[in-house]
């Protein structure tokens, strides 16, 4: 189906998913907060992509580097220098914009033609100070990209752990960009979260490893349940890469905003680790086990933003159907994502013994999954229809029949369909 954009941010706001930032306050441009099923949702995004990535694989270790740098980073890496986007501003309106993202024959705000000079480029990193003192020499940046905590920390990994190559880094955590126009609901935020892999390669052997990691993405991106129909791979052409990157695909993805960056795998070379040792002065090569070959590793990156997934997994999930002529939303999420596996009810709530009976399968439901919710709000179809919209799969009910022969209804999401089942094989 066609989902809109306002679906989506309209069901996120709801149900308590997505949040704008500080919206108290009137919000701040590019912030989202994430509601008490947002959280749970993109952790167990997060939680499956470090499974696959690192718990269930040999080849892979996490870090968790500090956000804040030593500036020197920034300054090795090309950040301080390149990390730009080209901005016009209007002098009728005073709007800004990326000049590589509009017309710029007319301003998309004031309608005025002939009101843009020529682009400048503007650096996204933000700015602060460490330590009490504000000047030159305690500038530091807030990380735009998690990539080089990893990159900063290659050297402690291979002297503590001494891997055999190839071998692969990750790091899930915040990034920040100052965007020109945030924009997008959480599509293109200033803070947002990225999960990172520099997988370290001997430089003959990059293309069987980028191969690989290719397979391991499409892999990931099944297990959350986005359609193969809508997942695309960009090849980058040479002159839209970046200088030091042979080889960069993007995957693309139709969202509800048309056919954009989901993620991105790039082959960078040796750029990162030589930066570091020239920058540093401290030696970064890889001696090879039992050998005198010496080199410095090259670097394939898989680099996934957590909000574009959470975006590509809630709108592939929201579906509207019809059930006895009344208009339904839900969200057909695979089931180990659903932010609540079970809703347990009493059909009526004012009934002690059927609230009693309820509460012990809700109880023992809730020490099995965890993520099981005591819902008894308003009539069986509210629940129902609140539950399909939060994506839980399975609805439970206890009712006078339960008492008779230990049985409960189990309604399912998708199908709508209730079945009597006994509780023993609910439990078991
Ligand atoms: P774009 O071209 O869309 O600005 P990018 O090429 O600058 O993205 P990368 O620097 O490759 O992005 O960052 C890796 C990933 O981080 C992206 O594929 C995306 O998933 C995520 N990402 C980057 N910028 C943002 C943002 N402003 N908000 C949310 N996610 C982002």
């Amino acid at each position: 189906m066609n989902t809109q954009l306002e679906d989506i941010v309209s069901l996120a706001k709801r149900r308590g998913f997505i949040f704008q930032g500080s919206e108290v306050y009137g919000g701040l441009a590019g912030t989202w907060d994430y509601g008490p099923l947002g959280v749970t949702l993109k952790r167990n995004i997060i939680n499956l992509w470090w499974r696959i990535f690192v718990e269930s694989r040999d080849d892979m270790y996490g870090v968790d580097a500090a956000i804040l740098m030593n500036p020197k980073v920034w300054q090795a890496s090309g950040h301080v220098d390149t990390f730009t986007d080209p901005l016009v501003e209007c002098s009728e309106c005073k709007g800004r914009f990326r000049a590589d993202k509009i017309d710029t024959s007319k301003c998309p705000t004031c309608g005025k033609a002939g009101t843009f000079g020529e682009p400048r480029q503007f650096n996204m990193m933000f700015k602060t100070n460490v330590g009490p003192v504000e000047d030159e020499n305690s500038v530091a940046y807030l990380r735009p990209e998690t990539a080089q905590g990893i990159f900063t920390n290659y050297k402690n990994i291979v002297d503590t752990l001494y891997p055999d190559l190839p071998f692969g880094v990750a790091q899930v955590g915040k990034a920040f960009r100052n965007e020109i126009s945030p924009r997008d609901f959480i599509f293109r935020s200033r803070e947002f979260e990225q999960m990172e892999i520099e997988y370290f390669v001997h430089p003959d052997k990059w293309q069987e490893s980028f191969d690989a990691l290719l397979a391991d993405i499409h892999a990931i991106l099944e297990s959350l349940g986005l359609p193969k129909d809508k997942i695309h791979e960009l090849d980058v052409p040479e002159n839209d890469r970046a200088h030091y990157s042979k080889r960069t695909i993007d995957i693309e993805f139709d969202f509800p905003i048309g056919r954009e960056e989901l993620l991105g795998l790039a082959y960078r070379t040796d750029f990162d680790l030589s930066n570091i040792q020239r920058v540093s002065g401290k030696n970064i090569e890889y001696t090879v086990k039992g050998t005198n070959e010496k080199f410095i590793p090259h670097v394939i990156e898989p680099s996934f933003g957590v909000e574009r997934m959470v975006m590509a997994v809630l709108s592939s999930a929201y579906r509207e159907d019809e059930i006895n002529g009344e208009k339904r939303i839900y969200l057909a999420l695979p089931e180990h994502l659903a932010p609540v596996k079970y809703a347990v009810s009493p059909l009526l709530k004012n009934k002690p013994e059927l609230v009693a009976k309820a509460r012990e399968v809700y109880e023992c439901l809730k020490k099995k999954h965890r993520a099981v919710m005591w819902d008894d709000n308003g009539n069986i179809g509210k629940r129902y229809r609140r539950q399909d919209e939060i994506g839980t799969p399975y609805c439970v009910v206890i009712d006078f029949d339960s008492f008779e022969d230990d049985t409960v209804t189990v309604r399912n999401r998708d199908t709508t369909q209730q079945t009597r089942t006994s509780i023993t094989d609910l439990l078991s």
